[in-house]
């Protein structure tokens, strides 16, 4: 353990070192999700969507403490609750390290 991570840090991919929030979501199975922090347009939601990748609704309570909140079957357009995020995804490495 290099230092300790002041409050409000975020766990970060161990892959790419991507701030990222971590949850074991109980729904009807619980899920373990690893979530970008990064916050998504309609339109970037649109683009990123597939079967088996979800949209999350992010969203802080009182305590400050993240909870990710299912967005199926449905979720209000406007919602202003929470960061739409997605689940992360390594971004491709860098052409240099390719071949
Ligand atoms: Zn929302
Ligand atoms: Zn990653």
């Amino acid at each position: 353990m290099a230092g300790r991570t002041r409050g409000g840090d975020f766990p970060r991919c161990p892959a790419c070192g991507t701030p990222v929030h971590k949850e074991l979501v109980g729904l009807r199975a619980a899920l373990n999700v690893t979530a970008d922090l990064t916050p998504l347009t309609p339109a970037e939601q649109a683009a990123v969507r597939e079967p088996n990748r979800l949209i999350w609704c992010l969203r802080t309570n009182s305590l400050g403490h993240r909870r990710l909140t299912w967005m199926e079957p449905w979720h209000p357009p406007d919602c202003t609750r929470g960061d739409h995020v997605t689940e992360h995804r390594c971004p491709p490495a860098e052409p240099t390290t390719l071949f």
